[in-house]
């Protein structure tokens, strides 16, 4: 699924595109995925100058003219990408096209999903700017502020970091990554570790982030993400989907487990050597 890095990539790979260019039309169909409605999405986006293209976490979106903002988020199929302008038959692309733009400059945009699991939105308002914890990728990270706060949840440290109003971006992938490197198990309780270690692990996220920023994000087995230009990501994770295989430090088996219960359950991957609670 794509995290922060993959939203980051395709970010920066459609913002020479699409930003200062006007949305001569736009489309979309798919209720569940549009918001508010596909005709309050078409009506407020047609027209409108792409001012902007920013990411927060990995929630990519682009502010326009009229103070709204085209929001997009990739799920975990989703895609963005760019095409020349042909004629204008947005019905007749694949049924997985779940929105199109045709651009000012010559170019279309489009939103493919195959899962649906995507979102397009439009909104004036965008809560989760407040709503996320700080950017891992941000100068001003509060590691010292995020090791006390941890230090005070009594939940296990893998569910810790993938609160997204606690720390914004990280998911399966790199959350696994982070407790690997700073040989945490995923599994132990965030207020029974070490400050410095809480401030060790805070310490390996953005390191791992911008890696993985340069590797144009992290595709996995099911070949789920692809960048703008539909090509795979290049960042090899260490620990997530190499269940069996061997650790890079000692070479004992990863192992896989699962955290929480059925619905929202999560699974980790860990070395049960280098990794213990
Ligand atoms: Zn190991």
């Amino acid at each position: 699924m794509p995290e922060l890095p993959e939203a980051e990539t395709v970010r920066s790979q459609i913002a020479p595109h699409v930003v200062g260019a006007t949305i001569l039309e736009s489309w979309a169909k798919t209720p569940h995925l549009t918001s508010p409605s596909v005709s309050e999405f078409i009506e407020r986006t047609r027209g409108q100058k792409i001012i902007a293209a920013k990411r927060r976490g990995k929630q990519i979106y682009f502010p326009l003219e009229n103070g709204d903002n085209l929001l997009v988020h990739l799920g975990m199929t989703g895609k963005l990408s760019i095409e020349p302008d042909s004629e204008w038959k947005p019905e007749e692309l694949s049924r997985h096209v779940h929105g199109v733009w045709r651009l000012s400059n010559g170019k279309r945009w489009i939103f493919t999903d195959p899962r649906t699991f995507g979102e397009l939105g439009v909104s004036r308002d965008l809560p989760f700017l407040t709503k996320m914890g700080p950017e891992p990728l941000d100068e001003d990270f509060p590691v010292e502020e995020l090791a006390e706060k941890l230090s005070h949840k009594n939940v296990k440290i893998k569910a810790a970091i993938l609160d997204q109003s606690l720390i914004a971006g990280l998911g399966n992938i790199y959350a696994d990554e982070a407790c690997f490197r700073a040989r945490l198990h995923p599994e132990t309780r965030a207020s029974a570790i070490s400050k410095d270690k809480l401030r060790e692990l805070l310490g390996h996220m953005r390191p791992i982030l911008e890696e993985a920023i340069r590797g144009r994000g992290a595709t996995l087995k099911d070949g789920g993400y692809q960048d703008a230009n539909g090509d795979y990501g290049e960042f090899k994770p260490q620990m997530y989907g190499r269940t069996g295989l061997p650790c890079f430090i000692c070479q004992t088996p990863v192992q896989r487990g699962v955290l929480g219960a059925s619905k929202s359950a999560r699974s980790f991957h860990f070395c049960p050597s280098c990794q213990k609670i």
